[in-house]
């Protein structure tokens, strides 16, 4: 406490840093900063145990550093656990570079962040996320040879939204089957929140097997092209929770389910594809198990662009990338099984499995 109370404001900032990744068990941070292109960006490696440490880079207008130290903390985490519960050979990382993407992308600042990507040798591989696209990772490929999430053209396997997407229905598929005894989801209404890349093509999947679609987005012109292309129901931002759904699929930002949100839900099961989706996974894990919703966890379901992107790393085949999306339904129902003999909340059911992965092959690392 003594120290705390003489160290000047930057220092303690550094200290709130380190006890972030001491609590959340982080290998690395960089932070990056270029004054030419305004870069600033921050890369965060969580676990390479299982292999480099492959996720997204996210272009977001943070109010604050602090903001964004965590949410490229927790995202990378995140990371960790998705590559780990998928069975790929790949850690944990996320970056993210803060402004905003409708108006602050340049050539020069994502080749810049490219050179910072290089720095690391290969411990970091980024990829797309919110806010930028395969056009920005071919900018970085500049740069870079750690970068996946490539268009077609430079051997990569182009948006890997449409796989993210693919997943994510599958677990929807899942929960409906562990929910309502069948996994149709014909007549169902679901709820879609954020119309961006995974948003729309999953819009695409319900609409062909004839759910009742409702569709939310702070952005107009997303709100009013996918209505000219599909059959849905606009819900006001402000009425999200509340709405009379039978299905939540979060596919915008983190943390929207909260305490507020949780007590006006009126849903079944929660499916998206959004990461992080539980602000706190200890308490509102157990408030939906409680409140008898049924919670597919995001990292699990929301793995088919990973895939997409991982096998990049490999001989890309689209296929193979679609084979194993599939699978995410039988792992999602597995994990709904595991609750349901052990009685904890479904995303320790899927932490258990993930950790025990990571732990088995670091025991392994360590006898080399
Ligand atoms: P995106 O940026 O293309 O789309 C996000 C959409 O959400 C945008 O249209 C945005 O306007 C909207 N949005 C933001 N805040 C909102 C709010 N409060 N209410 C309603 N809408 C809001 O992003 P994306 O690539 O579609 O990813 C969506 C989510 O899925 C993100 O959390 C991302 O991390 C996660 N995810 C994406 C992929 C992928 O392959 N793209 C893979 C895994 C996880």
């Amino acid at each position: 406490m003594a120290i705390a109370a003489n160290v000047t404001p930057e220092v303690s900032e550094s200290f709130t840093v380190f006890s972030q990744m001491t609590s959340m068990d982080h290998e690395q941070v960089v932070f990056c900063h270029d004054r030419a292109s305004g870069l600033k960006s921050i890369i965060a490696v969580h676990n390479t145990v299982l292999g480099p440490a492959l996720g997204g880079t996210r272009f977001w207008n943070y109010s604050n550093d602090r903001e964004a130290v965590t949410d490229a903390l927790r995202l990378s985490r995140g990371m960790t656990y998705k590559a780990a519960i998928t069975g790929l050979h790949l850690g944990g990382g996320k970056a993210v570079i803060i402004g905003n993407s409708r108006t602050d992308k340049t050539e020069a600042l994502f080749r810049r962040y490219g050179k910072f990507v290089q720095s690391l040798s290969g411990k970091y591989i980024t990829a797309e996320d919110v806010g930028t696209s395969k056009d920005d990772m071919e900018w970085i490929s500049r740069e870079t040879k750690y970068v996946t999430g490539l268009p077609e053209y430079l051997g990569g396997g182009g948006d890997p939204s449409p796989f993210t997407a693919l997943g994510v229905y599958m677990g929807m598929k899942a929960a409906a089957n562990k929910a309502y005894g069948n996994d149709s989801l014909k007549g169902k209404k679901v709820m879609v929140q954020g119309i961006g890349h995974v948003g729309e093509h999953l819009v695409a999947f319900l609409d062909k097997e004839g759910a009742e679609i409702m569709v939310t987005d702070i952005f107009e012109d997303r709100l009013a092209e996918i209505s000219k292309r599909f059959k849905v129901t606009v819900i006001k931002t402000e009425d999200t929770y509340s709405a009379d759904m039978d299905i939540y699929a979060p596919c915008a930002l983190g943390a929207t389910v909260n305490s507020e949100n949780i007590e006006l839900l009126k849903c079944a099961i929660i499916a998206g594809a959004a990461n992080n989706q539980l602000a706190d996974e200890e308490i509102h894990g157990q408030m939906l198990l409680e409140k008898g919703i049924l919670y597919a966890p995001d990292f699990v379901i929301n793995a088919g662009g990973l895939i997409n992107v991982g096998m990049e790393l490999e001989v890309y085949n689209r296929e193979r990338v679609k084979t194993e999306t599939e699978k995410i339904y039988q792992r999602t129902l597995s994990i709904f099984k595991l609750s349901h003999e052990k009685k904890v909340p479904t995303h320790k059911a899927a932490n258990e499995m993930a950790e025990a992965r990571i732990r088995s092959i670091a025991q392994l690392n360590a006898k080399r």
